[in-house]
């Protein structure tokens, strides 16, 4: 098999005494969609703030694309990669969260330009053909002037996700995407992203929808407790749970 676009090591992570990942090993390989499945608070989403950098990770080591990310050691040394490294690494990585955060004061189009010109100098010109086309894509050709607050949550997550793909990342992190929208208008979301897994990309998605799991995931992997305790193809996780914890989580999901 190729090489994996995020190596991660025996990940540990603690808030103060709270230890909340301990000991993650995880590998995803270009091209994979890895979903991550958990109760509320089993470390979630610090394990995809920790792929982001978002997080220093106090335990193990996690590459992205063969570059090692921060760590600090036992004896709390912190080591990181330089601002200019971490920020070219951060350019590369997509983050999708569960508030759009989107700039209020600037339309649709403008979101999506932003960090296209402003982060890698492209041209204005070519920063707006690329944004229509991505919001075409994410089927908000008809949006491109409205300002956030003209547009539906659906749809403002929509421009957030087009926004992340103008930085032709390498990686897309989708943190519970769905998870603040009204239940009418998951779908639409969830549509755009089956799509972007159709074309190739690589993405890790920490969601409760269990249909996109069963029918976009590559592969499932169950999180309780700061440590994976089940991984494997959605319908074997999901239909056919090994672990009495995996079996509880679902029989509440359903
Ligand atoms: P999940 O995404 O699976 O719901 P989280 O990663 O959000 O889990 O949270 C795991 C644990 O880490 C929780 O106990 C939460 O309170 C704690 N936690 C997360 N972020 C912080 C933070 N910045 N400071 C302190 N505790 C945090």
């Amino acid at each position: 098999m190729n090489k994996p676009l995020v190596h991660a090591v025996n990940v540990g992570k603690s808030f103060g005494k709270n230890e909340v990942l301990k000991g993650i090993d995880l590998d995803v390989h270009p091209g994979e969609v890895v979903v991550l499945l958990g109760p509320s608070g089993s470390g979630k989403t610090t394990f995809l703030r920790c792929i982001n950098q978002l997080e220093t990770i106090d335990a193990g080591r996690i590459w992205v694309d063969d570059d090692l990310m921060g760590y600090r050691d036992k004896e709390g040394q912190l080591y990181r990669l330089k601002d200019s490294e971490i920020a070219a690494q951060r350019r590369e990585i997509g983050m999708v969260f569960q508030r759009f955060n989107l700039f209020p004061h600037m339309t649709a189009l403008e979101n999506v330009m932003e960090a296209p010109v402003q982060v890698k100098g492209v041209s204005k010109a070519e920063a707006k053909s690329q944004a229509v086309d991505l919001l075409e894509r994410v089927g908000l050709g008809e949006k491109t002037g409205h300002y956030p607050s003209q547009l539906s949550g659906g749809q403002q997550q929509r421009v957030a996700i087009a926004r992340a793909l103008a930085m032709k990342p390498k990686l897309m992190l989708f943190d519970e995407p769905t998870s603040a929208l009204d239940p009418e208008l998951v779908g639409e979301v969830l549509s755009v992203m089956k799509e972007l897994a159709r074309e190739g990309m690589t993405m890790v998605v920490v969601t409760h929808e269990m249909g996109f799991a069963r029918d976009v995931a590559d592969r499932v992997v169950f999180m309780d407790a700061g440590v994976v305790v089940e991984t494997g193809p959605p319908l074997e996780v999901i239909n056919n749970p090994q672990h009495e914890r995996t079996k509880s989580f679902l029989a509440r999901m359903r």
